[in-house]
């Protein structure tokens, strides 16, 4: 229905991950660069992931070395992308302060190149990270000198306890995202928190043609990401889109109690296939939202600019940041 395509294919190769169903509807069969990517949604759950995946990937190949390259045409971040970091960081930290305590040991899966625990550890916390790519892994331990170790999510040992995990645009990458929550569930210490950020399958801030790409093999909803949740042991703390990019941002607890939902979601495939329908490539280009965005991106893409070469190093420009934010808390504040 949406892509163009004139034949209905209602097979998929893999089952859906959140309720095991195989009954779904083609959403697309190509991606936001015109080539062949099949996309399905379960009509159970309204679960969208990619079927069959792409052909020939060695995905921990993909993501160990050349998803960096291919995604983002760099290998190491520059001032703009650390400065960029930095407000996404302190953005996070917001978020979750409410559940963080002085002590706590946080681990952030897909730490990228670290600018997350290099913030967390500044603003006086125990934060250290795992990444598989050995590029920006280099980068946290080189030249942010933070404690993050090259290494997939299934790698984990899981005795080395925490109390928080926070996993930022991981699991829309993930062959099992259902298996990595259950793996994190078992890696928490007692009523521990799961922090996760990932994109929204209803976001209509983007052009319709930029839905899907091959570094996503998943895409959720709201309802999803709580079900995900639920199904695997998990309280929901805090669940929200952000209103500045449409992302969904959500907070776990873990519960003592074995998760008891099924992953069946009904009429949250009607729910979700009616926004996509009627968000057409047309109507988006016919809103404000594109141009808004396109003008604020520019405003932003100056100003990280002038921002970042005022700036010796990486870690100056976010000592600067978290300096100034330090300023700006109250003297009560834990974190300070
Ligand atoms: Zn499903």
């Amino acid at each position: 229905m949406i892509g163009g395509t004139q034949q209905n294919d209602t097979t998929c190769s893999i089952p859906c991950n959140l309720c095991g169903s195989t009954d779904v509807e083609e959403l697309a069969l190509r991606d936001r660069n015109g080539n062949y990517l099949r996309t399905v949604i379960c009509k159970i759950c309204g679960s969208i992931w990619t079927d069959p995946r792409p052909k020939g990937e060695d995905i921990e190949k993909f993501y160990s070395k050349e998803y960096r390259l291919e995604y983002k045409g760099i290998h190491r971040p520059k001032p703009k992308h650390i400065y960029r970091e930095v407000i996404g960081a302190l953005r996070r930290f917001d978020f979750m302060k409410e559940v963080i305590r002085k002590n706590d040991l946080i681990l952030d899966i897909g730490s990228g190149s670290g600018v997350f625990v290099y913030t967390l550890r500044k603003l006086g916390y125990d934060a250290s990270g795992i990444e598989p790519d050995q590029g920006y892994a280099g980068y946290a331990a080189e030249v942010l000198q933070v404690p993050v170790k090259v290494a997939f999510v299934q790698d984990i040992d899981t005795s080395d306890s925490v109390n928080i995990v926070t996993m930022h645009h991981v699991l829309e990458h993930l062959e099992d995202p259902y298996g990595a929550v259950c793996k994190v569930h078992s890696l928490l210490k007692d009523k521990g928190f799961l922090i996760i950020d990932v994109p929204n399958a209803e976001n209509i801030r983007q052009d319709p043609h930029n839905r899907y790409h091959k570094a996503h093999l998943y895409t959720f909803n709201p309802e999803t990401i709580e079900c995900l949740g639920s199904k695997a042991g998990f309280n929901v703390h805090k669940i929200s889109v952000e209103p500045y990019n449409g992302n969904i941002s959500a907070i776990f607890q873990q519960s003592d109690v074995p998760g008891t939902v099924d992953g069946k979601l009904p009429g949250n495939y009607d729910k979700i296939t009616k926004i996509l329908d009627a968000h057409t490539t047309l109507r988006h280009f016919t809103t404000l939202t594109p141009y808004k965005k396109f003008l604020a991106n520019t405003i932003k893409a100056i100003q990280e600019q002038m921002i970042a070469r005022k700036f010796g190093s990486a870690k100056d420009i976010i000592d600067s940041i978290v300096r100034e934010k330090n300023n700006k808390l109250t003297p009560e504040s834990e974190a300070q």
